[in-house]
């Protein structure tokens, strides 16, 4: 069977909607770029091995692995990360993280120093980075596959001189303290975890997803550390899980925090809270 790069993305997309996959274009888009790399043109046909190896992709989908997990990266603030089943794959409503520390970030007179906690794939902090060049930062994960990975991605991003990567379990044993402090903690709550989609509920990280009964846990952890790793000048990025953000501020505002604003994601939900030191 020979196919053209166009006729394989239209068939896939065919294949993935028929699946009920909702972003079936894109992702057979995604799926046939990745068998053809950087291919000039959409007209020319696939070889053997790339229409072999475009079948095991789409099988793996139909299986509900995510694109991200098949092709190994996904795009978050315009950036290409790598990612493992040791690793969160990043989601477009963590954007408005950086784009909350950015526009925080330009209030400071001279270089600003980042901390990410529970880095992952090292999104968060490598995108702050990538904006801002005199910028340096610590990512901090308890998995050390995850870092592995994060760091892999400060090299494909070129930021190695300026991002450090460190096992800890949130922020016990960081003697410093930054002006940017991200975290996308783990979330969900144990009702919440029954019902996640198979995509996520089969290959993504519990240990990047789980938040304990009530999605707190992570949280709670995270407060009663905060303080000494924010800089009075500086400000906290959490994460938010929409309907338990009152509840997630106020665990801060208990521990010496004010809540500066919260900012929505593109979806029109409370996805970021901005709190600074009392
Ligand atoms: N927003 C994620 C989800 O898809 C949860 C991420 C997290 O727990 N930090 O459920």
């Amino acid at each position: 069977m020979t196919e053209t790069i166009q006729g394989a993305i239209a068939r896939v997309a065919q294949t993935l909607r028929a699946a009920g996959i909702d972003a079936a274009r894109l992702e057979g888009r995604l799926l046939v770029e990745a068998v053809t790399e950087a291919s000039p043109s959409r007209d020319r046909t696939l070889a053997m091995e790339e229409a072999q190896r475009l079948n095991e992709f789409v099988e793996r989908r139909l299986r509900r692995e995510p694109v991200a997990l098949i092709v190994g990266e996904r795009e978050f603030w315009s950036l290409a990360f790598r990612v493992t089943l040791d690793t969160l794959v990043p989601r477009p409503e963590s954007e408005t993280l950086v784009q909350e520390a950015l526009a925080w970030a330009k209030g400071f007179e001279n270089a600003a120093s980042v901390l990410d906690l529970g880095t992952g794939s090292g999104c968060l902090l490598l995108s702050v980075l990538s904006e801002r060049r005199d910028d340096r930062g610590v990512g901090v994960d308890i998995n050390r596959e995850a870092l592995a990975v994060a760091e892999s991605n400060a090299h494909r991003l070129g930021l190695t001189e300026r991002s450090r990567f460190v096992t800890g379990d949130w922020g016990t044993g960081l003697m410093e303290s930054f002006d940017v402090v991200l975290a996308n903690p783990p979330y969900v709550s144990d009702d919440e975890l029954a019902e996640l989609m198979p995509e996520v509920a089969r290959y993504e990280p519990r240990l990047a997803l789980a938040g304990g009964m009530d999605g707190l846990d992570p949280y709670r952890h995270i407060a009663r550390q905060a303080r000494r790793l924010v800089t009075p000048r500086g400000a906290l990025f959490l994460e938010l899980s929409p309907p338990r953000a009152e509840a997630t501020t106020a665990l801060f505002e208990a521990e010496g925090f004010r809540l500066d604003h919260y900012a929505n994601d593109l979806a029109g939900h409370r996805r970021c809270a901005v709190l600074t030191r009392r």
